[in-house]
């Protein structure tokens, strides 16, 4: 509303609609996490990233903006919420957020997986992963790739235990070249940081990344941000365009299918 037209509105509106129109202005303000439904004012100081960015982490959940993405796609084009229980699920490294809610839906369905961490159900290495082909409908492994040395045979065996009829969801920092850089002669933190833009990533995907998958058998569609959420959205759930570093993985999802 422009400045005139406010002037007008307040002059001649009842009490009561001014109220409302306060009201709805002060919610529009407020941010909202569509994975834990809380509702309030993001802190700008609970950044995320190399380069921190502001107001990334909901202070409820600890969602960071990608898994809010993720939980759109989910909400608005799986039909999460009315997901069959019987399906099982993968979760490679998982983030807190997303993890209570999958466990919440799936129950003993639901498998969670680190190669370093203790608290999940099983450890393993995703470049030999010891389950019979097509184990699981849903596989998530979320930036875990780019610090894989063989990113390859991690997609084949990820590609080689997921149904027929599933779905995989495995993002990865992706700057903004058209080719993936990696150099297995950069062994070192420093020389990964420099060139990788992480101590522990062994690569720095590019555009190209898409083939990537494509090569090991996945049919990819591409979810931007923009077909999953309105501009009001995109701002109440602190979702943004671009991410730091060039990373664009915060505004597309690669939904991979067989
Ligand atoms: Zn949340």
């Amino acid at each position: 509303m422009s400045i005139s037209a406010k002037r007008i509105f307040k002059a001649i509106a009842p009490h009561g609609a001014v109220v409302l129109y306060r009201k709805h202005r002060h919610e529009n303000t407020l941010n909202y996490c569509p994975i834990c439904k809380s509702e309030g004012r993001f802190n700008a100081a609970m950044s995320a990233g190399v380069r921190g960015r502001p107001s990334a982490v909901c202070p409820s959940c600890g969602s960071l903006e990608r898994h809010r993405l993720i939980w759109l796609l989910m909400e608005k084009e799986v039909g999460v919420n009315n997901i069959n229980k019987k399906r099982t699920m993968l979760h490679i490294a998982p983030e807190a957020s997303l993890r209570q809610k999958f466990s919440e839906l799936l129950g003993i369905n639901y498998l969670s997986a680190d190669m370093y961490e203790d608290d999940v159900d099983i450890k393993m290495d995703i470049t030999n992963i010891k389950y019979p082909d097509s184990s699981f409908d849903f596989v998530i492994a979320n930036h875990v790739l780019e610090h894989v040395s063989d990113d390859i045979k991690a997609m084949k065996e990820l590609y080689r235990i997921q149904k027929k009829n599933g779905w995989s969801i495995l993002l990865v920092p992706i700057a903004k070249s058209p080719k993936t850089y990696e150099d297995p002669r950069i062994t070192s933190k420093k020389g990964r940081l420099e060139a990788f833009g992480q101590a522990d990533h062994v690569r720095k995907y590019g555009y190209d990344y898409i083939k990537r998958l494509k090569s090991v058998g996945y049919r990819v569609k591409v979810y931007r941000l923009k077909d999953l959420a309105s501009k009001q959205e995109i701002r109440r759930m602190s979702l943004k365009e671009k991410g730091d570093i060039g990373d664009f993985t915060q505004s597309e999802i690669y939904f991979c299918t067989k």
